[in-house]
Formats: structure tokens, C-alpha cells, sequence
């Protein structure tokens, strides 16, 4: 059994290393895709990078994404090496006769520099819409905007009040809602989606296409943190509202696959996920998506450290020990140092995606 915890990195150069070795002794290529302006925290190049493995002409194709959300990269970079070194992982995928497109950090900008958004404060998970046509304000969120991101920090007990008041007349749920389903309005807020599509965005379309379009059958795993429970791996549909994709996620996974279109799922009703970037990449190609999510922190801590490195980001002049605490705050809200956490998300990733690997078999 090959040590688990060294999967894990503490710094996104260190994770991108470590990708790129444990590919290498599967296949001789990982493509690099260089961001053409943008640098890391310790001014390193940042990249996605790709490796292709198993059946490269399979008509079915998996895709393990990790680093949507920038510092969540920590978990599911680990993962990827991981089920890269593993051969029980590596015979599955020759028996299956398939081909698993492994998409190290979709956002590394955000994974380098601790943030869950990219290098233009843009959620790439919201990121995926139609900018053609204009979306629908996010009324609630504008309605919370100041008191969620407030001018000082931490927040004057006047703002804390107008949450807790919030709450106490909404609940969580409702405040997750506004925030969370994404926004175009406010470009030094939560959850911003942007107003074109991010260069993450357009380099994810381009793999799909270039990897995809010619299969017969696409599943894509999306590895996420920060949501649930400690320790659980929620299945999260990711895909259109439609019953008999649905389903056949439930097939492939159990039934205890959620989706944010009733009211299963620890993810509220979002706008502009990555899915539509797998559909439209992938026309006419059987597609199933789900968001792996695993738990870290309390709901409220999460949300706190949210704000506190969006209040950080809008605020560069910060003290040092103040950045350095709050990006600390950061990465323990979407990432768990403890071997016990990585050996439970570890385990749940390699099942969810041999399960996959067995739906997806030729
Ligand atoms: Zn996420």
C-alpha cells in the first residue's frame, strides 16, 4: 500500500510536481497549459495540466478535474496522484478499455495564491454561462453585498447583527442561496461569475472538445471541498435538469447521487457550472457529470473565511500577519493537514471513481 498522506502538497508547485511525476510513470506526455499572463503566490508559471491514460481511442472517456476552486486543488490534487499510483486504479482502467483525462488545477491561479476564485475575482464554477444573453440579476445576493463583504475586518458588531438578524429571519439555507447561485453585479464579491468567459473556462472547452467530441460516452468527476459534513464525499449531479441523466448518475453511483434541482443536495441551485462546458464541447455525447464534494468545516466558518479573504483581496495594502492569518483560515476551511481526513477522502474518490470506470467498461 503506498503512503496516501504523500499524495498531498502543501504548496500548488509542490502539488503541480508531484502531478506531473505520477503521470509520467503511466504515460510519457502531460500537457501543459500555460496561464499567458498570470503568475503564482511564489511567482512560479501556472498551469492546467492534463494527462491522458488507459484506451486512448476508447469511445468512452472519464475526466477527474481537481482546483476549480483554486485552494480546494489541495484535496483533489492528492487524490490524482494518488489514483495515478494506484494499480488497483491503473488495472481497472486496462480492463475497462477506457481512456481518463486527469485536468490538474482548472483554476491554479486560485490554488497558488489561496483563493477559491481566479485571477479576476471570477468563480470558474459560475463562470460557464451564456454572455451572449444577459442573465437575470442576483437580487439577493445585492441585497446582502455590503454586509457580506464589509469595508472593515473583521466586521463592526453592527454588520454581524444585520447577519445574525438575516439568519434568524431566513435561515442558512436562504443566505447560501443569494450568495452561493452566483452574481454578476459585484466584481469585489462572493461568488462573482464574471461578465466573459475565463481563461480557465475556455482551456477546459478546448480539452473536452479536443478529448471528447469523438467519444461515444463522457463522465466527468469534479473534485470539490468545503461543503457537507467532515469527511464526506457528497455526489453531487452535476449535468442538465434532465430525468434520464439523472438517473443513470444514480445507476452509475447509487442513489444517493444528489442534485441541486430538488432540494438533496448540500449545493444550492447554481448558474453557470462546469457542465455546460462537457455538453456543448460534446455534442450528440452521452454525458454524465457528477461534483464530488467533500467536508471540511462548519457551514459558518467556511462562510466566514470566505469573507475574510474577499475582504483581504479588496484590501492588498493588509499587514502582513493579518494576509497571512486570514489565507491560513483559508486553506483550513477547504483543506484537513490530518492523515485520517485524506485516508477518508482518498478512499471515497478511488470508489466514486472506479464505480465510474466500471459504468463507463467497453
Ligand atoms: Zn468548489
Amino acid at each position: 500500500m503506498f503512503d496516501i498522506g504523500a499524495a498531498f502538497s502543501g504548496t500548488y508547485a509542490e502539488a503541480r510536481g508531484k502531478f506531473v511525476a505520477a503521470a509520467r510513470t503511466r504515460v510519457p506526455d502531460v500537457e501543459a497549459n500555460t496561464h499567458p499572463t498570470a503568475r503564482g503566490a511564489e511567482n512560479e508559471a501556472l498551469a492546467i495540466d492534463a494527462a491522458l491514460v488507459g484506451e486512448i481511442a476508447s469511445a468512452s472517456l472519464l475526466v477527474v478535474t481537481s482546483g476549480m476552486h483554486g485552494v480546494e486543488g489541495f484535496a483533489g490534487s492528492g487524490c490524482q496522484v494518488a489514483l495515478l499510483q494506484d494499480d488497483v486504479v491503473a488495472n481497472a482502467i486496462a480492463h475497462a478499455k477506457i481512456a481518463v483525462l486527469f485536468v490538474h488545477a482548472a483554476n491554479p491561479f486560485g490554488f497558488s495564491h489561496l483563493r477559491r476564485v481566479n485571477e479576476d475575482n471570477v468563480d470558474v464554477n459560475r463562470n460557464f454561462r451564456d454572455f451572449d444573453s444577459t442573465a437575470a440579476p442576483n437580487a439577493e445576493y445585492a441585497a446582502i453585498h455590503a454586509l457580506v463583504v464589509p469595508d472593515r475586518w473583521p466586521p463592526p458588531p453592527e454588520i454581524t447583527q444585520a447577519i445574525g438578524n438575516y439568519l434568524a429571519r431566513h435561515g442558512m439555507r436562504r443566505l447560501q442561496a443569494a450568495l452561493t447561485r452566483g452574481q454578476a453585479e459585484f466584481a469585489d464579491g462572493l461568488f462573482y461569475a464574471g461578465r466573459k468567459p475565463a481563461w480557465s473556462n475556455l482551456v477546459l472547452r478546448e480539452l473536452l472538445a479536443r478529448h471528447g467530441r469523438e467519444r461515444a460516452r463522457l463522465g466527468w468527476i469534479d473534485l470539490h471541498t468545503g461543503l457537507g459534513p467532515w469527511g464526506h464525499g457528497e455526489r453531487i449531479y452535476n449535468g442538465p435538469d434532465e430525468a434520464a441523466a439523472i438517473a443513470r448518475a444514480r445507476h452509475w453511483y447509487g442513489d444517493d447521487v444528489t442534485t441541486m434541482y430538488d432540494d438533496t443536495s448540500s449545493s444550492s441551485l447554481l448558474t453557470g457550472a462546469s457542465f455546460h462546458a462537457a455538453i456543448e464541447s460534446c455534442p450528440g455525447v452521452e454525458f454524465t457529470g457528477i461534483t464530488l464534494e467533500f467536508g471540511t468545516k462548519p457551514q459558518q466558518d467556511v462562510f466566514n473565511a470566505l469573507r475574510a479573504e474577499q475582504w483581504l483581496a479588496n484590501h492588498p495594502d493588509t499587514d502582513v500577519a493579518t494576509r497571512q492569518a486570514i489565507k491560513q483560515q483559508m486553506r483550513d476551511a477547504f483543506f484537513d493537514e490530518r492523515d485520517v481526513w485524506k485516508a477518508m477522502v482518498y478512499a471515497q474518490a478511488r470508489a466514486t471513481v472506479l464505480q465510474a470506470i466500471h459504468a463507463l467498461a467497453t
